[in-house]
């Protein structure tokens, strides 16, 4: 395997901190080319202290200042979004693990896409948002996109080389009849319903498997994490959102699984580590270590499975709607449920109003055919002032 050059985008969250331990475990196959942060300046500083990348990416100037009177002499420090595209996009980086979280993840990624990098992608609000506009950028600037996020993972390791869906046609003809996402159910899988309306962000968070950033344990709790992630399967493997079932796992074992026409099921399993995903990703085709333990299966207890119960989990249904939809459904889809999820984290909101607002929004949605990066962004706007408008209305309750 050559040297590959990595550009971490948002390494200081639970991706980025995940990718740069495997990628420690390798010194001879990879190399820090660029890290970025947003907030945690510290932690920035410190993995650029250990990696001595040529470039770290903070938001403004004045994160700017602070970090340049941290790091190794090597390191410039850029900012911004077009710092962001800058090393995205660098003639030096070969491959680039997108894992900012939520739409800011976008524009650098599709310039990663433009200029014909391997991208490792966790950033799943990209790929949902823009699906198409996405694609049509890694077709043109041909680049490799592999996905990080478990299940997608998971799939792609239980395909055949090279698989994709027919466009129009789904899966027919493909020797595919289904992909199915497992799903964990999250904290509150069998939580009374009614306890639901006085959970906090914290037991929100507190996911049984998975160690995560805010934003996704949330998703995780309300089931929309595996709604985009039906999207994002959509987008990934060029099939239809009644390709994709779901099922409810809750020890997060069988990481997602892909059905043959001749009643073959072929599952891929691990221990809930997301550095197996990403040692896969960053060796493929080959295999490297994750330091992941290995999975003992005579200590496992049993494997359950049972179908998800839409009423608990009002989101599945809204992002299935959006996924058959497609155009900028998914767009306001996704972009409501960021507004709603921060506001949910601020305690502005209730837990149950999250899938309320996320609702209320699709309800009223005019879809249409987004045709540039820029009508996308409109329709993300446009949503967010929805969903700002409905979660004004449920603030009186907390
Ligand atoms: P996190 O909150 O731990 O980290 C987010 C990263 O993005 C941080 O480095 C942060 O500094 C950066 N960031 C945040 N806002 C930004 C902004 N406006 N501009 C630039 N950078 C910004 O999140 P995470 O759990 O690591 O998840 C990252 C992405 O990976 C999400 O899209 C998530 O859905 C996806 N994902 C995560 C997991 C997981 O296990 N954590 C699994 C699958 C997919
Ligand atoms: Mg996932």
């Amino acid at each position: 395997m050559a040297m590959q050059q990595i550009t971490i985008l948002g390494s200081t969250g639970s991706i980025g901190v995940s990718s740069l331990d495997v990628i420690a475990r390798h010194p001879d196959q990879f190399r820090v080319f660029a890290l970025t942060g947003h907030s945690r300046i510290e932690v920035l500083a410190e993995q650029c202290q250990r990696f001595v990348p040529a470039f770290a990416v903070v938001p403004n100037a004045e994160a700017a200042g602070q970090l340049s009177a941290l790091v190794p002499t090597q390191t410039r420090v850029l900012c911004g979004v077009e710092g962001l595209i800058e090393v995205a996009s660098h003639s030096d980086t070969d491959t680039v693990v997108a894992a900012i979280v939520g739409a800011a993840g976008l524009l650098p990624t599709i310039a990663a896409a433009e200029a014909g990098k391997k991208i490792l992608l966790a950033n799943k609000e990209a790929l949902v948002m823009a699906g198409a506009l996405f694609l049509d950028a890694v077709a043109r600037g041909g680049a490799t996109l592999l996905p990080l996020d478990s299940e997608h993972n998971a799939i792609f390791q239980c395909l055949p080389p090279g698989f994709t869906g027919v466009s129009g046609a789904g899966l027919s003809g493909t020797g595919v009849s289904k992909l199915i996402l497992s799903a964990s159910g999250g904290p509150f899988r069998t939580t009374p319903i009614e306890q639901l309306m006085t959970v906090s962000p914290d037991q929100a968070c507190a996911h049984p498997n998975w160690s995560m950033g805010r934003k996704i344990s949330v998703d995780s709790a309300t089931m929309m994490n595996k709604g985009l992630e039906l999207i994002e399967a959509c987008w990934l493997f060029n099939v239809a959102a009644a390709d994709v079932d779901i099922v409810i796992h809750p020890q997060s074992i069988v990481h997602s699984l892909v059905e043959y026409v001749d009643g073959s099921v072929l599952a891929q399993l691990g221990n809930p580590d997301m550095r197996t995903p990403i040692a896969h990703a960053l060796a493929w085709p080959e295999r490297i270590a994750s330091g992941v333990a290995r999975l003992n299966l005579t200590e496992l207890a049993a494997l359950e499975f049972e179908p998800p119960d839409t009423e608990r989990f009002p989101a599945l249904t809204l992002a299935r709607q959006a996924g058959e939809s497609m155009g900028d459904a998914p767009t306001a889809l996704n972009a409501a449920n960021e507004v709603a999820v921060a506001a949910f984290l601020a305690e502005q909101i209730r837990f149950p109003r999250i899938a309320a607002v996320v609702a209320e929004v699709m309800a009223d949605w005019q879809g249409s055919e987004p045709a540039c990066l820029e009508a996308v962004q409109d329709s993300d706007s446009r949503a967010r002032r929805l969903a700002q408008v409905s979660v004004a209305g449920y603030q009186d309750e907390v």
